[in-house]
């Protein structure tokens, strides 16, 4: 047998490594251990930015969290079996969002697991992945990893976006094959998310619908801040003089104090606007929907809808007028198509709808004032509104229930995609996934405002933020509970109520354990100084931030999800 110079060959590790760099995929959100570590060693020797968590959820989440800040798909890396799985809970999340991301797991031999011989962590992982996520692939030859990943960048990204997972047997990282023909083997995607453009009849249609209005509205959902098409989404806006109503996750794509936004007057134009333009937003849950009291029911309310995934159309009500493409085409298409001598809505309708909102802002003022201890929801966030706009590059993540609902309304973003949240699903524990993501990705500081309850799901990253060094100011709002911390037992039993913590709870030495630093606040400006401190030095930092534990109410906005039992009650 002739021997070959090992010099003159690569391997899987390598060609996997390879094949990422050549796709501009820079950053790996990375568990280590069998049969990955020394993938993430090797990658980071090749100047892949590798960042360990302490579990693969929060990984699996800053992955998303970057797929949506940057267009490219978000890298998480794990384990096999079990640490598949919890990756894979944040697949599934990121798909849901139409995030792009990629999970890559290592996977027992395939001889072993399809013969169920029972290897460690033996797993069908490739199977029990697919209906979870947008594709899935698994591949099984060293000079199949550049197709492999080729498919993977492809599928998370194009249309809409989405979660794929890609399958690593532990036995192709050691395959080996000729260097060069190696290089050659590797896939650059072209064009990865091609532009999508609306047919000319859809646009006219869309036209038509909008030029019928005289009271229209514009939702525009994360779709559109994903999108990046910031400048077009706001001169359709402007130019079509229609109020607009951002989703939680596009807050800020306009700036929120602007003259157009119908944010507090959310219940007005739901109910009373007669054509509705959805851009990159769905009629889910989070918009009742489009049908009910919500929306003024019973009512002949027209919907266009801007969406990249043609099945979206019809989801819930009948779409009047459907325009299937990518955002920044379909937004272009219809400002052309609005003219120069473009009608802007009557001034009856902006008028009421401006005169609302002015009125709502000025109610809502007085409430966010105050510096009594201890703190509510109100005058705690009217600190964190503060922040946000002497600090406007700050990112903002933000879970919990009451947390979530209430810093959504009073805290103002300015810029697009400064703000991460529980997205679609509504789940809680995405934060320090988020905001390590969110940190890395742009290099901006980073503010998570999360509920007690919220951040115990993640809170074990800490030490992540502390050991990257990473300019994050948690604040948790700590009501000693879940919605509220003055439950009780209704058994009058001697276990606490099953919705309460440990009483004054001092998270804040969590983050002192690690180096970072620890604040115990209690009134409004203690926090407001610790906020502006932590932005300021970027250094790691925890505010407990003790709020009332009597404030809180349950569920928070989203009480009426709550099955109710007629036979308790009777
Ligand atoms: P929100 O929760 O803010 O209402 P959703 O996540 O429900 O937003 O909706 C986002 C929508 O945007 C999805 O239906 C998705 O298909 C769509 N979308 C994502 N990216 C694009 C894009 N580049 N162009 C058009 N539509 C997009
Ligand atoms: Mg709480």
């Amino acid at each position: 047998q002739e021997s070959v110079a090992i010099e003159t060959l690569t391997d899987g590790f390598h060609l996997l490594i390879d094949a990422l760099k050549l796709n501009e995929i820079n950053t790996i959100y990375n568990v280590p251990g069998i049969p990955i570590t020394d993938l993430g060693r090797y990658a980071q020797g090749e100047g892949i930015r590798v960042l360990s968590f302490r579990h693969e959820q929060h990984a699996g989440y800053a992955a998303g969290a970057a797929g949506f800040l940057t267009k490219k798909p978000g890298v998480c890396m794990t384990v096999s079996a079990p640490g598949f799985l919890n990756g894979l809970t944040a697949l599934a999340n990121a798909t849901t969002n139409c995030w792009p991301m990629i999970l890559i797991s290592g996977s027992s031999e395939r001889e072993v697991v399809d013969l169920m011989q029972g290897d460690y962590e033996e797993m069908d992982q490739l199977a029990i992945a697919k209906p979870l996520c947008k594709a899935a692939y698994r591949i099984l030859h060293a000079e199949d990893i550049g197709i492999g990943v080729a498919r993977a960048i492809r599928a998370a990204v194009t249309g809409r976006p989405g979660g794929v997972y890609l399958d690593i047997p532990g036995s192709l990282l050691g395959q080996t094959m000729d260097a060069i023909e190696g290089q050659k083997s590797l896939v650059k995607v072209i064009d990865p998310a091609p532009s999508q453009l609306p047919a000319p009849d859809a646009v006219a249609r869309a036209i038509d619908v909008l030029k019928g209005a005289k009271k229209p509205l514009i939702i525009l959902g994360k779709g559109a801040a994903y999108a990046q098409a910031d400048d077009v989404v706001r001169e359709l806006v402007e130019k079509s003089g229609i109020p607009y109503l951002p989703m939680s996750m596009a807050k800020g794509l306009l700036p929120d104090n602007h003259p157009q936004s119908s944010s507090a007057a959310r219940s007005l134009v739901l109910k009373e606007s007669d054509v509705v333009l959805m851009v990159g937003a769905r009629l889910n849950w989070l918009l009742s929907h489009g049908k009910g009291k919500q929306w003024g029911e019973p009512h002949s309310k027209k919907f266009i809808q801007i969406d990249i995934e043609p099945k979206e159309m019809d989801s819930n009500v009948e779409i009047a007028a459907p325009l299937v493409g990518d955002i920044q085409s379909c937004a272009q298409a219809l400002i052309d198509a609005m003219g120069s001598d473009w009608k802007k809505p009557p001034t009856d309708w902006t008028g009421a709808v401006r005169a609302k909102v002015e009125g709502n802002i000025e109610k809502m003022a007085s409430r966010l004032q105050g510096n009594a201890t201890p703190m509510n929801y109100h005058s705690a966030l009217g600190v964190v509104k503060k922040v946000f706009e002497d600090r406007p590059d700050t990112i903002l993540v933000n879970e919990g229930a009451n947390t979530l609902d209430f810093a959504r309304s009073i805290v103002d973003m300015s810029k697009p995609r400064k703000r991460l949240d529980v997205g679609t699903w509504g789940v809680m524990g995405i934060g320090m996934g988020s905001a390590i993501a969110a940190a890395v990705e742009t290099g901006c500081p980073v503010v998570a405002v999360e509920g007690d309850s919220a951040f115990g799901f993640c809170g074990m990253e800490v030490e992540t933020i502390c050991r990257y060094n990473l300019p994050i100011c948690v604040v948790i709002f700590n009501n000693n509970g879940i919605y509220r911390g003055d439950d009780e037992n209704r058994s009058g039993g001697d276990d606490p109520a099953t919705t309460v913590f440990v009483k004054d709870s001092r998270y804040e030495k969590m983050m002192e354990a690690f180096g970072g630093v620890g604040v115990y606040a209690t009134s409004p400006d203690d926090l407001k100084r610790a906020i502006f401190e932590a932005i300021d030095s970027r250094k790691p930092t925890l505010i407990n931030a003790i709020i009332d534990e009597a404030a809180g109410k349950e569920s928070g906005n989203i009480g009426s999800l709550n099955p109710q039992s007629v036979v308790a009650q009777a």
